[in-house]
Parts: structure tokens; C-alpha cells; sequence
């Protein structure tokens, strides 16, 4: 397995990669990795033959006050990882790599940044858009998987790939969870012992919601009222719950189409987030 740092040296090695006819596998991640990541690596080598995985802990998708130089970062233990999986090149690069002195340049996205997570962190997937932007350009990938965990985060990935006309097909995967129902997120670290036996109930009562969407209740305003009443029990604070359309992600007030049951939740400093895919067709 090869570690690159530099921007220059992986592209050269992507490039040579792309002449020698591979098929290139790639999974952005800001490491601290987990099972979650790992299926994405799984994903990645069934349809390519080398797998590229970064490891960045991206500055401008974390807005004043977040959570950037707490981010748990643990290299050693990534790389062994990485190698076990079958990783063929982990790319790492400092910020400074990433952003000289004299970077510019941003990219601006439009209304599907303005729900859910885009709503209370409203600069984070211009940021996201860059980063991924920039890592495509050097990791010059076929395909790259992302998590449904982050389905807005994928969504927005597949507007601005189409948008731009960059040639990288995306791939979403299934969201990895604990055996209590947590979805797997390198945050889960933050939590306390009493946090962390809390913080299921996210899933508990998203589920519940699914529940009461199949059996024909389709009012929003209804349904957010009962995952907040089930909150309410424990020590939590809602950042949002929402249902949307699962392709532009607009917010619904009449369940009439496939959906998307998403919410954020602080168990106290750490925000959490979770969703479920509801396919309903039209109704
Ligand atoms: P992150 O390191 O948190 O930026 O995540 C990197 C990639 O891993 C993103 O595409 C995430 O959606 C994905 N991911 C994170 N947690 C999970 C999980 N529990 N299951 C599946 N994919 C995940």
C-alpha cells in the first residue's frame, strides 16, 4: 500500500493509473475510520481494480465554532486499517497541501443546501463541494462511494457532478450501524457513558416514523410532532427532524413520494445524525 502527502505525486500516480487502464475506486473520508468506512472500501473493489481512500480533515466545510480541531485523527491505526482492506494508495495531504497561500477560489451551491443539515450549517457543503472537487481532480477516480449516512452530503455530490460535468460516477452505500441501531460516525467518541446509551433512541424513533408513513399517515407536521414527543424522554437536544423529497430534498408536508426521514440531534456537545430512505413510488 502507498501513502501519498503530496497533491502532485498522487495525481501523477492517478494519471499513470487512468493511462495503464485501471479502473479507479475512490473513498473520501476525514479517517478515524470504521466499519462504516470500511464497506465503503468493500463497495469500492467490487466494480474497480485499484482503490484510492483519502484522509482529510477538511478546513472549509467546519464553520467557526464546529468541531475541526477536536476531530478525532489517529493516522497509525488508519493505515493499518487501510491494509488490511486492501487499500492500494491512501492519499493524506496537510491543509497546507490542499490550500496554499494563495487559494481562491469557491464553489457556491444552490437550494439543496438549504434544508437539513444546510440549514443550521449553512457554509458547510460549499466546502464539502470544494474539497471534493479538488480531491477528484487529483485522485481522478471512475467511481466514488459516499454513505447514505450523509444523504444530504451525496445528494449535493450528485447535483454538482452532473451540474459540472465531472466524469465520476457516484455511488451511495448503506448506512453501517451498531448492534443497538447507532449509526457508526467517528463522533461516537465524543460520547459520554450516558450519551451514548441515549443516543439510539435517533433510530428507534425514525423507525417509528417509517412505521406510521407505511401505515398511511403522510402528515409531516404530524409525524415531526411524534419523533419530537419521543425525544422529549431523554437528555437530547433536536437540531432538526425533517422528511423531504428524496431527490431534490425539498421539504414535504403531504407524504406523496419516495422520502427521506432525516434528523440531527445534539447529545451534548455531540451532533449526531441519522436518516431512513422511505420508497413509496408515487401515491
Ligand atoms: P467521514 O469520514 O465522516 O467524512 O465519512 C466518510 C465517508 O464515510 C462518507 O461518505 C460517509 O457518508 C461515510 N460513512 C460515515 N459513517 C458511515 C456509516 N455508519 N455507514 C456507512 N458509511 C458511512
Amino acid at each position: 500500500m502507498q501513502v501519498v502527502h503530496s497533491v502532485s505525486d498522487m495525481q501523477a500516480l492517478a494519471l499513470k493509473a487512468r493511462q495503464d487502464a485501471e479502473r479507479i475506486g475512490f473513498v473520501p473520508t476525514m479517517g478515524f475510520l470504521h466499519q462504516g468506512h470500511l464497506s465503503l472500501i468493500r463497495e469500492a473493489k467490487k466494480t474497480s481494480t485499484r482503490v484510492f481512500l483519502s484522509i482529510f480533515v477538511n478546513p472549509t466545510q467546519f464553520a467557526e465554532g464546529e468541531d475541526f480541531e477536536d476531530y478525532p485523527r489517529d493516522l497509525e491505526r488508519d493505515l493499518a486499517l487501510c491494509k488490511s482492506e486492501g487499500v492500494d494508495v491512501v492519499f493524506a495531504p496537510s491543509a497546507s497541501e490542499m490550500y496554499g497561500k494563495n487559494f481562491q477560489t469557491s464553489i457556491a451551491l444552490g437550494a439543496i443546501t438549504s434544508p437539513l443539515c444546510g440549514a443550521t450549517r449553512p457554509t458547510h457543503f460549499d466546502g464539502v463541494a470544494l474539497v471534493v472537487t479538488k480531491l477528484f481532480n487529483i485522485c481522478q477516480p471512475h467511481i466514488a462511494i459516499f454513505g447514505q449516512k450523509d444523504y444530504q452530503q451525496v445528494t449535493v455530490i450528485k447535483q454538482f457532478t452532473e451540474d459540472l460535468n465531472i466524469p465520476t460516477e457516484i455511488k451511495m452505500a448503506p448506512i453501517v450501524r451498531e448492534a443497538d441501531g447507532l449509526a457508526m460516525s467517528s463522533r461516537n467518541k465524543y460520547l459520554s457513558q450516558e450519551e451514548r446509551e441515549n443516543a439510539p433512541v435517533i433510530r428507534e424513533s425514525i423507525l417509528a416514523l417509517a412505521e406510521e408513513i407505511r401505515g398511511g399517515n403522510t402528515s409531516v407536521i404530524e409525524l415531526k410532532t411524534q419523533f419530537k414527543n419521543a425525544l422529549s424522554r431523554v437528555d437530547c437536544q433536536i437540531d432538526y427532524i425533517d422528511i423531504v423529497d428524496a431527490k431534490t430534498l425539498a421539504p414535504l408536508e403531504q407524504i406523496t413520494s419516495d422520502c427521506v426521514i432525516a434528523a440531527a440531534v445534539f447529545f451534548g456537545k455531540t451532533r449526531l445524525i441519522d436518516n431512513e430512505f422511505m420508497e413509496l413510488g408515487k401515491k
